[in-house]
């Protein structure tokens, strides 16, 4: 596709693309915002309003303690069915519960039970660190024999995959690696890494956190044992929204979760002073779940509906090379670097663009008063600009508006006017 700096080019791409319309499903509350973060919380979707009305003043305030015979009690897997479809897995190999970090010590750990004699745990660098702490933790109450293994990566952007073969071996129990790495965007071929895996007689664990909603999943035809993945990012299940948990069919009566909460017994309202986990996926259950969070995240799935996730992805991905083409006509002369695999085979959803200033050139973007345009984004250290794709709701104009805006505080170096001090969030 041959791409133009013109601003006009950009409102004929939205005009041409059927798949723009998906925007109107969101609030959009100040048309001026750009919002590039849609890969850290999602924005709104329309028909969770409504959904949290009717949950709050109906489903809570008439029908109090009822409402969970009347459906709360299976939220769990009602969802896990909903989110089967956007990940190519079975309706019951899925269940939403807990959080990403609670699902993996639960499949992490219940998968090491079924390896005994092998005592490795491998990952890469480019995990997100809370995944690399959890698996840590592991490792340390399992004892001394246990380790965790790092894929390195060669360049800061991308895994080798010679480095990844050679990292898995005969006393590899568990391959737990995130599809597409939060900060560079580098993405893993899943079915190969998957074989590699097998091939060696360990299991796999995929964290789907930055491609679920983003880029199409094949969990049943890759083979994969055992996912994990939120729900508040390009799903948009709103603020710590619940996650979802993924095992294999013929596993799920084989692993057993070390959390043995009472929801994953076989008759929880028998009350028996003994444990008997049920036999299916809801044997991954922990305690009492979320109820509003879950009914938001409910409505917040209809805006997927009726979406082909390869013609999704296919806007992500011409989004993405946009934005690169008007990174390097405007942004590299500026001293900004390209963060992100070029490769969109090998690319997630978002653009990481490097530069030294890159904390403050972020502030500015997103604090400079009116009339500026304010730009969202989000950082991570120590000089990465994380620009998200949202291709339900992201624009070609509002990427060329983020990056002429970038261009412009780098430019006239407007950024030196803010501070280098970082808030707890960034
Ligand atoms: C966002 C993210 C998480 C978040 O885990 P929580 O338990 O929801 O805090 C975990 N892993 C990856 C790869 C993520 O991107």
């Amino acid at each position: 596709m041959d791409f133009s700096v013109e601003p006009e080019f950009a409102r004929r791409m939205d005009a041409d693309d059927p798949l723009a319309a998906l925007r109107e499903r969101f609030v959009i509350h100040d048309p001026d915002e750009i919002y590039l973060d849609g890969n850290s919380l999602g924005r709104l979707p329309r028909p969770v309003m409504d959904a949290l009305r009717d949950a709050v003043e109906r489903q809570w305030g008439q029908r109090l303690i009822r409402g969970w015979n009347e459906g709360w009690i299976h939220l769990p897997r009602r969802l896990g069915e909903r989110i089967a479809p956007l990940i190519g897995a079975q309706p019951h190999e899925v269940l939403v519960s807990e959080g990403t970090s609670i699902n993996l010590f639960k499949l992490a750990l219940a998968a090491l039970r079924v390896r005994p004699g092998r005592h490795k745990i491998v990952s890469d660098v480019f995990n997100f660190p809370g995944d690399l702490y959890i698996l840590q933790g592991i490792v340390d109450l399992l004892g001394e024999e246990y380790r965790l293994e790092l894929i390195p990566s060669r360049d800061g952007v991308h895994i080798h995959p010679d480095d990844v073969a050679a990292a898995i071996d005969e006393d590899t129990a568990l391959v737990a690696l995130t599809h597409v790495a939060f900060k560079s965007a580098f993405m893993y071929d899943m079915q190969a890494v998957t074989e590699q895996a097998h091939q060696a007689g360990a299991l796999m664990l995929w964290d789907l956190c930055h491609s679920v909603g983003a880029v199409p999943l094949e969990l049943n035809a890759c083979d994969v044992d055992l996912a994990v993945g939120c729900t508040y990012k390009y799903l948009n299940g709103g603020p710590g929204s619940p996650a979802f948990l993924y095992v294999r069919a013929d596993l799920i009566s084989q692993l057993q979760s070390p959390l043995w909460g009472w929801f994953a017994a076989a008759r929880p309202f028998d009350f028996d002073l003994d444990f008997i986990p049920v036999q299916d996926i809801s044997r991954f259950r922990a305690g009492t779940i979320p109820v509003l969070s879950m009914l938001a995240l409910e409505a917040s799935l209809d805006v997927f509906s009726g979406v082909d996730m390869n013609a999704l992805r296919a806007r992500s991905v011409q989004l993405s090379e946009y934005l690169l083409y008007l990174a390097d006509q405007w942004l590299l002369p500026l001293g900004f670097e390209v963060g992100s695999p070029r490769d969109p085979a090998r690319r997630g959803s978002h653009i990481s663009l490097r530069h030294s200033e890159g904390f403050r050139i972020t502030r500015a973007l997103i604090e400079a008063p009116p009339p500026k345009v304010r730009v969202i984004p989000d950082f991570r250290a120590p000089d990465n600009i994380r620009l998200g794709i949202s291709p339900l709701y992201t624009t070609f104009e509002e990427i060329y508006r983020a990056l002429s805006r970038l261009r412009e505080i780098v430019e006239t170096g407007e950024y030196e006017a803010y501070s280098a001090e970082r808030q707890a969030v960034t």
